[in-house]
């Protein structure tokens, strides 16, 4: 949105200035345009008011630049002096128009980026969701085996206290583990909950190794389930990221997703997903997705992050393009190459926090 500006500062300093250039043109005799410093007021005008308040200033700009044409010379013809002020009606006249007509181009600019961001995040919800229903199986998995558990905890609890003699203390026990584990399926409902909510973006600072902790956590299950074994190089204590946690997830748990999903599909032997984070030597951070699958073509490297380009049977082709816009909204960037002997590498790049954004 355009933003105006609320402080007095600006309309305190504008009427200030208006009283000065009318009181020297009005009461003193200088040979010179000096109305025409109301373009500056005019100008001013743009940060306080809308389109309706500037041509509002910029007439009350005239009406007073007239008048004190009128108080200095009266309505005796002094040519130099009706030549200046209506030198100064013109730049203020054209001041106005030029100021509003920017005015308005600078709130369309805005607007249509604001549409574009909203298009963005809806895409980007869009494809969280079917992601999600990709992940069924998963979810549904990591919340039954809680559940499951609760039951058996609960269910041994009883017999402890069923017995002649309760033994309070594994009762105590039994209790614990079935708060923990209540605590575990209501931790995953949380996460899926804020990943299908369609929010806006809020920025905080992230830790990148965190988050894809976080990613790959959600995702252990599914990996298990196409037999593809995960490595990790996450070290702590790396500057911050300033973004929005659900979409740098999204990111994360769509490179590893595809990842697995080409080696699946290729029957990769041993598969093996390798997520490393760090900085460049440039001061970037970095996260690299990297596997042993059948990497890419170069006919393929070139569409990668086009929209709709996917080589899979249900495949929306929207993943990457997504990623790439997230990351490219956030400063960063993402690049697809081949990994030597084989397989893909994805690097994601992120700008830290700089020390003034803290
Ligand atoms: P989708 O997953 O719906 O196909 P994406 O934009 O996420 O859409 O991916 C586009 C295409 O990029 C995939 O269909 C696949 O062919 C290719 N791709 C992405 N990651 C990899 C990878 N790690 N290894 C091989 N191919 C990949």
């Amino acid at each position: 949105m355009y933003r105006f500006n609320r402080s007095p500062a600006v309309p305190a300093a504008a009427a200030a200035l208006t009283v000065a250039i009318f009181a020297v043109d009005a009461l003193t005799e200088l040979d010179v345009a000096i109305a025409v410093l109301y373009v500056g007021v005019v100008l001013m005008s743009v940060w306080i008011w809308p389109r309706r308040g500037v041509i509002a200033v910029m007439l009350f700009c005239m009406g007073l630049t007239l008048l004190a044409y009128l108080i200095s010379h009266g309505f005796f013809k002094d040519e130099a002096a009706l030549t200046r002020c209506l030198v100064s009606l013109a730049a203020i006249a054209i001041t106005g128009f030029l100021a509003v007509k920017g005015q308005d181009a600078t709130i369309a600019l805005l607007q249509r980026e604001e549409a574009l961001n909203q298009a963005r995040s809806q895409l980007a919800h869009a494809s969280r969701v079917s992601t999600l229903g990709e992940l069924t199986a998963t979810i549904a998995h990591e919340v039954n085996q809680p559940l499951a558990a609760i039951v058996t905890h609960g269910q041994a609890g009883l017999r402890w206290l069923n017995r002649e003699e309760p033994v309070l203390e594994e009762v105590r026990r039994a209790v614990d583990a079935m708060q923990q584990n209540a605590k575990r399926a209501s931790e995953v409902i949380q996460r899926i909950r804020s990943m299908a909510r369609p929010s806006a973006p809020t920025f905080v600072p992230l830790d990148v190794s965190q988050i894809s902790a976080e990613s790959c956590d959600l995702l252990g299950r599914e990996l298990q389930r196409l037999h593809v074994k995960l490595r990790l190089d996450l070290p702590p204590g790396l500057p911050a990221v300033l973004a929005d946690k659900v979409q740098l997830q999204q990111v994360l748990i769509n490179l590893v997703m595809n990842a697995a999903q080409a080696m699946h599909e290729a029957r990769t032997i041993a598969p093996v997903i390798e997520v490393r984070c760090g900085l460049t030597p440039e001061g970037m951070l970095f996260i690299e997705v990297a596997d042993n699958g059948p990497g890419f073509s170069e006919e393929q490297l070139k569409q990668l992050f086009a929209a709709f380009f996917t080589t899979k049977k249900e495949g929306m082709g929207m993943g990457l393009a997504i990623c790439r816009s997230i990351l490219e909204s956030l400063g960063g960037s993402i690049v697809a190459a081949h990994r030597k002997p084989q397989g893909a590498l994805m690097t994601v790049q992120l700008p830290p926090i700089q020390g003034d954004e803290q």
